[in-house]
């Protein structure tokens, strides 16, 4: 039976790097009909920053990785005391000012095949220093705990970031030592940024929250961070949830580190965002701004058909319908003034308002005078480039549109 857990320290908000090892690590258990396992590693009291347990919750939440079971180390102390004791009366650990501590004494190498890229890790036990497995103030250290509850929780595979390797083999020993058969470890190459230093805030890596709240669809997030280190083979890239469950393999995890590039998120996005039907995509659009709540329904409809292909994130609804929604401040050059007057006559003319006629009358004055599109749309939003102009001057309506000629001239 497969059996995967995340273990995450709520130590701060989890961002792209920690999520995506949840995904592979939900991936995994769903592909092999296992158990997925949420540990909370608050074991070390003085870095626990408020609000971050709630925060990963609700990030596996959003995401829908719910966890079949849940574990909080704190609330299981008194297992790694026991632990800890038995590892005296085996004469492997020792006490030294207050804390327990082991020595790693094997005399050996300690080795294991790692399930990512199938290769063997070695490292010297002689290299290996005494650490400590309980602290003075009762609390376990990451490694004491990692191991006694992986090996109680019977876990499967540990599937964690390439950063843990290091401790790997300190686990080793403690599974050697208790009499334990340890679980298959596959080390995930850590992301990085593109220009190949560690990830971090300056390349865009923020807190999954924060991906949320600038208009990221989970769908595209989700399939952004599988393909980071992960391929299914061939060029697919666009999958949904249940693809990835179906195709998710240890084997196909990439052996280089993956490289974070923001521009294939908000591309992803933006295909995730044109799957939607108008009224899903409505309603989400709604959902994240109240005052779009006040816009006539058939006009915000007409509105988010006409943004949806342009949009790479939800929140850029607002400034793409800015110009039709709220009055431009534009003053207009002498040149600009008299393309508005004959703008102002064309469109006085149009019987059925549309936009097609309106396409045509600005055609006819862009000709005339021999300029360009974005001309145009500066005098009528006071912006370069938008939604199409014909388009949205119908929204706009004939009667509202003339007033703002009015106005400029
Ligand atoms: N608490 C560790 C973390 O924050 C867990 C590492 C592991 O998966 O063993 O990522």
């Amino acid at each position: 039976m497969v059996r995967v857990r995340i273990a995450p320290s709520p130590t701060g908000i989890p961002h792209i790097g920690n999520t995506r090892t949840a995904l592979f690590n939900y991936l995994f258990a769903k592909h092999n009909q296992g158990k997925f396992i949420l540990r909370i590693e608050d074991t070390d009291q003085k870095r626990i920053v408020p609000g971050a347990k709630e925060a990963i919750v609700e990030i596996l939440t959003w995401l829908g990785l719910f966890p079949d079971e849940q574990y909080t180390q704190s609330e299981r102390l008194s297992l790694y005391k026991e632990h800890a004791e038995l590892l005296i009366k085996k004469a492997i650990a020792y006490k030294k000012d207050g804390a327990v501590w082991v020595r790693v004494n094997t005399g050996a190498a300690i080795a294991w095949d790692d399930a990512i890229g199938n290769k063997k890790i070695q490292f010297n036990s002689n290299d290996i220093e005494d650490f400590v497995v309980l602290k003075s103030d009762g609390f376990p250290t990451y490694h004491l705990a990692s191991v006694v509850d992986d090996h109680l929780t019977e876990i499967s595979h540990v599937i964690r970031g390439q950063e843990w390797i290091s401790s790997t083999p300190k686990h080793l020993f403690l599974y050697e030592s208790f009499g334990w058969k340890p679980p298959i470890f596959a080390h995930l190459p850590v992301i990085l940024g593109p220009d190949k230093a560690k990830l971090s805030k300056r390349h865009g890596a923020k807190s999954v929250l924060d991906y949320r709240d600038e208009g990221y669809l989970k769908e595209a997030l989700l399939n952004f961070m599988v393909i980071l280190g992960w391929s299914p083979g061939g060029d697919k890239e666009i999958m949904s949830m249940d693809e990835m469950a179906q195709l998710f393999d240890l084997k196909n995890v990439n052996t280089a580190n993956p490289i974070f590039d923001i521009g294939k998120l908000q591309w992803l996005n933006g295909v995730y965002i044109r799957q939607l039907g108008i009224d899903e995509l409505s309603e989400k659009i709604k959902n994240k701004n109240e005052k779009l709540k006040r816009i006539n329904e058939k006009i915000f409809k007409k509105l988010v058909e006409l943004a949806q292909s342009r949009m790479k994130t939800l929140n850029e609804f607002d400034e793409l319908v800015a110009p039709i929604v709220e009055e431009p401040k534009v003053v207009l050059s002498q040149n600009e003034k008299e393309l508005a007057r004959k703008l102002n006559v064309g469109f006085s003319s149009i019987v059925h308002w549309e936009s097609n006629a309106i396409f045509t009358t600005i055609k006819k004055v862009m000709q005339e005078a021999q300029v360009r599109m974005p001309v145009m749309y500066r005098i009528m939003t006071g912006k370069e480039s938008g939604l199409p102009l014909p388009q949205v001057l119908e929204i706009i309506g004939k009667e509202k549109v003339l007033e703002r000629l009015q106005k400029l001239l």
